[in-house]
């Protein structure tokens, strides 16, 4: 699912009480590995202060790997039992799903046409959400639409 907020910043403001956010981060030499941080601003300030090492080869030439966004609580505790850490999580991940139920526009498989024509002004900035082909989410990334992607566990049956 691809989300496109209407102020990036301001959704994960609203949401950095509970969460964070979990990249997956993949070194020069192809490692890839968790990094947690508060935003994306923290992400970005510690990657240009060369903090973000990776744990196997120590090299800090990092980045982003493609398509790893995943959002979770950091007021999760560890878990004394896999009964208490998988209700949690689904409760973070249901409470999630509904904010963006409620709160994003499903344009479908027109994400790409709407996020753009936002992107151009040619259309009121809101929240959307729906999906992107690979070639879409191309050109997306080369007009420098801000939108995120993110995977959220089927809640149905
Ligand atoms: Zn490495």
């Amino acid at each position: 699912m691809f989300l496109c907020p209407a102020d990036v910043n301001r959704f994960q403001l609203k949401e950095s009480a509970r969460l964070v956010i979990i990249y997956d981060i993949k070194c020069e030499n192809g490692h890839i590995f968790e990094g947690w941080f508060k935003d994306r601003q923290a992400w970005i300030e510690q990657n240009a202060g060369g903090l973000v090492c990776c744990p196997v080869c120590n090299s800090s030439s990092v980045e982003i790997a493609p398509s790893s966004l995943t959002i979770m609580g950091k007021d999760s505790k560890p878990p004394r039992n896999k009964e208490g850490q998988s209700v949690s999580a689904r409760q973070i991940m249901e409470s999630l799903r509904r904010h963006i139920e409620n709160n994003f526009e499903d344009v479908g498989n027109k994400f790409a046409e709407v996020a753009l024509k936002i992107h151009a002004g040619d259309e009121k900035r809101r929240n959307i959400k729906g999906t992107t082909t690979p070639r879409e989410e191309t050109i997306l990334k080369e007009e420098g639409v801000s939108f995120m992607k993110i995977s959220l566990p089927k809640m149905d049956s």
